[in-house]
């Protein structure tokens, strides 16, 4: 149904008729992220509107409630959940034009900036000041801090400094209601009481459009250096990253992939991988040189009371360049994510650390009983927040999207692995977000406590305009 025309005639008043369209070839670009679920149905959207401020936003909640049309908020369409799809199509509100980085703030160790700031944008605002915004998602080069706030995702720097939503000692929310809050400043411990600022993180634009951040920053490292080994199995990878941690070890990068992960993230590089490799671990350091260099001893011995073998200095670059993807690094990525007809999805899941193994070795036979032999899949385990222990573990899933029964394919899978990994003791895991993807068993993992969530929902944004649809909210 298109949007009822007084409606797109308050929204022009309101940003500007050039911020506001209903062309289908611009609505078009907002109807698919990175996720299959993006595929499966139409999701175009009636509108597009770009608010450049605050007061626009809050004005244009306003609106979409007096007209109880859906709105939903997209950063830059990265997700791979499917959480910014217009599920209920009506208008999507686009936050890239706020994107400008309001202050850095050196002695304090604060950066502010508007939600639509890209990480790369704010990574490097904070550089040219001499400070360190951590967190990096190799798709920091387009994604949002609207988005990684609202989605929990992971970054290369997670073991030592956590996740985006880490960072976040202060922030500014139009609720569904059209009404603006603040919570916390610019003191690393800015709430005093119940944390409400949580309530935004993760909430995947359900509860709030997220206008406004204030984000930690650290002292930039003087020096940065990394190692990696190659292990038998995921559990003794596993015991080589506890082995670190006991050694009171804490590097700021600890990534776990299978040899298929490995071949995938290095395809473009001509550096060959070891044959009898089964998982490899990726440790990073930083900080002080004579610091980092006794880390890499300590992690070198801990790998190596495990059967660790050391890789190469060029296995590990290469690897590092494939991960590490800003501004500067991104010709050396050796990671061709478009190489293939198919289309990368991911089963993403916690399970308790000592059923890693199990969970792959899972994995592997259901894909036989998919009749998926000739596709490789990766696993590759990370850690964080704050901590080299990993906790979740992805799958990497290639898809041939071109054939309806291979997507079909694809959500029984997903159900049998995510129903799996709940059996296991573990959980979904939220970090590329819940959206389309894994919101049933969110739900069923919540409980009552599912009943408390709507509640708030209805509280903060009674109409149900944000998102509908999405995360379980119908
Ligand atoms: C090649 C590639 C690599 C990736 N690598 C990583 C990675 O390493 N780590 C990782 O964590 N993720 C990764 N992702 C997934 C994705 O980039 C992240 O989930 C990212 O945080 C999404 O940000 P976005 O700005 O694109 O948000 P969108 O995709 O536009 O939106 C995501 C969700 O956030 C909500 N949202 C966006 N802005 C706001 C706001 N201002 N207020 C409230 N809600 C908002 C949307 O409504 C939606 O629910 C990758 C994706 C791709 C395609």
């Amino acid at each position: 149904m298109p949007v009822p025309s007084p409606l797109v005639d308050r929204l022009k008043n309101i940003v500007g008729p050039e911020y506001v369209t209903e062309e289908l070839c611009d609505r078009l670009v907002y109807s698919k992220d990175y996720s299959i679920e993006g595929i499966a149905d139409d999701y175009t959207p009636d509108l597009v509107v770009k608010p450049g401020s605050v007061e626009e936003i809050e004005q244009i909640v306003a609106a979409a409630n007096e007209f109880k049309v859906p709105l939903y908020t997209w950063g830059a369409g990265t997700s791979m959940s499917g959480n910014p799809l217009a599920v209920y199509h009506g208008i999507v509100l686009d936050t890239k034009r706020m994107n400008r980085i309001l202050e850095v703030d050196p002695a304090n160790l604060t950066i502010t900036v508007q939600a639509g700031a890209t990480m790369a944008e704010v990574q490097a605002a904070a550089k040219k000041h001499g400070v360190f915004f951590t967190h990096q998602p190799e798709s920091c080069l387009s994604s949002t801090i609207g988005g990684a706030l609202s989605c929990m995702g992971m970054s290369i720097f997670g073991a030592k400094y956590g996740y985006a939503y880490d960072q976040l000692v202060g922030v500014e929310v139009v609720l569904g209601t059209g009404k603006r809050i603040r919570i916390g400043g610019k003191s690393y411990l800015s709430v005093p009481s119940h944390n409400l600022m949580n309530l935004f993180l993760g909430a995947e634009g359900t509860l709030g459009i997220i206008t406004e951040a204030v984000l930690k920053v650290y002292p930039l490292p003087a020096t940065r250096d990394r190692v990696s080994y190659a292990f038998s199995d995921i559990t003794t990878a596993m015991e080589a990253c506890k082995r670190v941690h006991g050694a009171g070890c804490w590097p700021e990068t600890v990534y776990a992939f299978d040899r298929r992960s490995l071949v995938q993230y290095m395809e473009r590089s001509k550096t060959p991988i070891p044959e009898e490799l089964s998982m490899a671990v990726l440790f990073g350091c930083s900080g002080d040189p004579d610091l980092v260099e006794k880390m890499l001893e300590v992690i070198s011995r801990s790998c190596e009371q495990e059967n660790g073998v050391r890789m190469s200095d060029e296995v590990t670059e290469s690897w590092w360049d494939s991960v590490n993807i800003n501004r500067e690094t991104f010709d050396k990525s050796n990671f061709a994510l478009s190489h293939t007809d198919y289309e990368p999805d991911l089963i993403d899941a916690c399970v308790p650390l000592s059923k890693f193994q199990e969970y792959s070795d899972f994995c592997d036979e259901l894909k036989k009983e998919f009749g998926w032999v000739d596709i490789d899949f990766g696993a590759f385990i990370v850690a964080g927040p704050r901590g080299p222990i990993p906790f979740c573990i992805y799958f990497s899933v290639p898809i041939d999207t071109r054939i309806p029964r291979e997507i079909e394919k694809w959500f029984e899978f997903k159900e049998k692995m995510y129903s799996r990994a709940i059996e296991m003791g573990g959980s979904v895991s939220n970090a590329n977000g819940v959206g389309l993807r894994s919101a049933p068993w969110v739900r069923e993992q919540l409980g009552d406590a599912w009943e408390l969530l709507t509640d708030i929902k209805s509280l903060v944004d009674p109409n149900n305009i944000l998102n509908r649809g999405q995360r379980g909210f119908e």
